[in-house]
Formats: structure tokens, C-alpha cells, sequence
């Protein structure tokens, strides 16, 4: 597994229009690659439609959705080199920890070598080295979260998005999967989107700040800019209202 193959790839939304109706949205950003960017903003101000539409769960109606120099535009999920982890981790319940992660390789679940090699390690990487035969509900909400993660390693794309990942876990589990995420990107130098409420979460694992209101990228930067004297006016409130 080199660095070469996973190392990331810039995310480019160029004049991206959506809507759901009466909430209209316009992107036009682009994140750097390599480097993990908080997304920040008001509960229903755009963010999981942003990683939704990078993801491909939704589809731009008008402009252009770049990964690397590859316009994904009309590209299905399955064809996006892009994982994405939710809130919700939407483990199969009667399939084990090992099955799982197995889906990330193959939705069918015929393993390769490669690909029993590639869960295992993953496996080992987010601490669940023991517990592959498991079934989810025999796990703890950490431990489901870990296996989430572990599924969408293998899964060895340049991109990954986090919408809101450990919103659910205590203080203690959430630092643990922090570490394990800040410990990946550096050694695999994927290019992360990482969506979170918590102001700390953002300081200790990203490079880069995004900050979303009203549908659109209402200020970007880097993370100490952002939380400096001199941040984002908008973002500031949103920080101190919050
Ligand atoms: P955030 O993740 O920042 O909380 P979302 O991207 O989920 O915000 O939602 C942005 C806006 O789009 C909200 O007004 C929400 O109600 C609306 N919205 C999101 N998903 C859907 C959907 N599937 N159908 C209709 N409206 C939606
Ligand atoms: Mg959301």
C-alpha cells in the first residue's frame, strides 16, 4: 500500500449549483489536497449537501465536481475515488465486524487474498484486531464508528468525508477516533473533509477551515487564521453563538 495511491487529491467544486426545492445552494471552492479541512456552519446551512454532492449521492445541477484533474460530475458514488463515513454508520447487522469491512472491497463479498489481507490489517489499524468475528450489536458505539472507518479504508480512496462521524460518542471515544484519524491522514496523506460542531475537534485534526452558511463557502483559510483575532467575522459569531 504505497503513499503514492492514496496520497490525495484536490476536491474542486467549480460553480456548483443544487437545490432542494426552496434551499438553493452555490459551491464554488476547492480543497487542498493532502490536507484535512473542517467544515463548519448552522445546522442546515449546506454541509452534507456539500460532501453529499462530492460523494455523488447528489448531482450538481449545473457546474462541475472535480477530484484530481478528473471531472466526476456524472459520476455514480461507486465510481468516485471517494469514501464517506456518516453519523449513522449503517453497519449490516447480521453480518460480522470482518464482513463488514469486507464490503469496502467487494459488495459481494468474494475476497481475494489481497482483500482478506487488506481487512485484516485494517482490522488491526483501528483496534479491532480481536473482534472481527463479532456481530455489530455486540460492539460498543465506538467500537461500530471503528469499524465504519475501518470499511471505508480498505476501501483506499484519495478522498474521504466525515459528516459528523463521532457526533454521537462521549468526549473520551471521540478524542480516541480523532487520533485515529489524524494518524491515518498523516500516514496516508489522503485529502479529508471532515464535518463537526465542536470548534476543539476542528483545531486538533485540521489544516484547513471551510465555513458554510446558507448554502454556499462563506469564508476558507487555515485553521489558525480562523480561530485568530483576525478570523472570520461570520464565523466568529457562529463560534460564540454556538
Ligand atoms: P447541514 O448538514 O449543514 O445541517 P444539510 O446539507 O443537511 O445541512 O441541509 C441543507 C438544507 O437542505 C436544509 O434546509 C435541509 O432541510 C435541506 N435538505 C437536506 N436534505 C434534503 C433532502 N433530502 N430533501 C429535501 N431537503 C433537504
Ligand atoms: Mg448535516
Amino acid at each position: 500500500m504505497t503513499r503514492n495511491a492514496l496520497s490525495g487529491a484536490e476536491v474542486r467544486l467549480d460553480k456548483v449549483t443544487f437545490s432542494y426545492g426552496e434551499a438553493v445552494f452555490g459551491f464554488d471552492v476547492a480543497f487542498r489536497p493532502g490536507r484535512v479541512t473542517a467544515v463548519m456552519g448552522p445546522s442546515g446551512s449546506g454541509k452534507s449537501t456539500l460532501l453529499n454532492l462530492v460523494a455523488g449521492f447528489e448531482t450538481a445541477a449545473s457546474g462541475r465536481v472535480l477530484i484530481g484533474d478528473r471531472d466526476v460530475t456524472a459520476d455514480p458514488p461507486a465510481a468516485r475515488p471517494v469514501s464517506m463515513v456518516f453519523q449513522e454508520n449503517n453497519l449490516f447487522a447480521h453480518l460480522t465486524v470482518e464482513q463488514n469491512v469486507g464490503l469496502g472491497r467487494s459488495p459481494s463479498l468474494r475476497l481475494s487474498d489481497a482483500d482478506r489481507t487488506a481487512v485484516a490489517g485494517a482490522l488491526e489499524r483501528t483496534g479491532l484486531g480481536g473482534k472481527g468475528k463479532r456481530l455489530p450489536r455486540e460492539l460498543s458505539g465506538g467500537e461500530r464508528q471503528r469499524v465504519a472507518l475501518a470499511r471505508v479504508l480498505v476501501r483506499e480512496r484519495p478522498v474521504l468525508l466525515l459528516d459528523e462521524p463521532f457526533a454521537s460518542l462521549g468526549p473520551a471515544l471521540r478524542e480516541d477516533m480523532l487520533e485515529l484519524v489524524a494518524g491515518l491522514q498523516a500516514e496516508r496523506g489522503m485529502t479529508v473533509l471532515f464535518v463537526t460542531h465542536q470548534p476543539e475537534d476542528a483545531r486538533r485534526i485540521a489544516h484547513d477551515m471551510a465555513f458554510i452558511e446558507e448554502g454556499r463557502v462563506a469564508a476558507t483559510g487555515p485553521v489558525e487564521e480562523f480561530f485568530g483575532e483576525g478570523g472570520p467575522e461570520a464565523f466568529r459569531r457562529y463560534i460564540g453563538a454556538s
